[in-house]
């Protein structure tokens, strides 16, 4: 198996069984997302305790990429401050635009190495990121990638 079959196994291993997709009770915080480029639409639901990402849900519909980043996002975020959170999302936007993965740093993020040969899906792997550092950040509008230069 070369790696682009593994990264893809990751994909579609998290597009079908998507971590944290559910609604949070009783959230902190909401934002939603939306790719209208790819049809991409989530909302992104925050339990905060001491700084810290207590809980993460998402919900929504949209292509396998950005359904997988949302799992993966979800499950990379939790336990995390919006400090480490937004460092984290540094180091995916960094791979998502160069591909370069740092092979001592392997997770089910470098899965999306890949993406930097189609830049037109970035908007979908971020789509949900850039939620949940809305939400993080107590912003409550909805993130449209259009306005991002991504
Ligand atoms: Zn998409």
């Amino acid at each position: 198996m070369d790696l682009n079959e593994l990264y893809q196994t990751v994909i579609l291993d998290h597009n079908r069984r998507p971590r944290n997709f559910r609604a949070l009770d009783h959230p902190d915080r909401t934002a939603a997302g939306d790719n209208p480029v790819c049809g991409d639409q989530f909302t992104v639901f925050l339990k905060l305790k001491d700084g810290v990402i207590e809980d993460i849900g998402f919900q929504g519909q949209g292509c396998a990429i950005s359904k997988a980043s949302g799992s993966v996002m979800t499950s990379m975020f939790k336990g995390k401050s919006a400090e480490e959170a937004k460092e984290l999302f540094e180091d995916f936007h960094r791979l998502l635009t160069t591909g370069d993965v740092d092979p001592a740093e392997l997770s089910d993020m470098s899965a999306f190495a890949g993406v930097h040969q189609f830049p037109a899906r970035i908007k979908c792997a971020t789509l949900t990121w850039h939620a949940a550092l809305a939400a993080l950040a107590g912003e409550s509008e909805e993130v449209r990638t259009e306005d991002e230069p991504s």
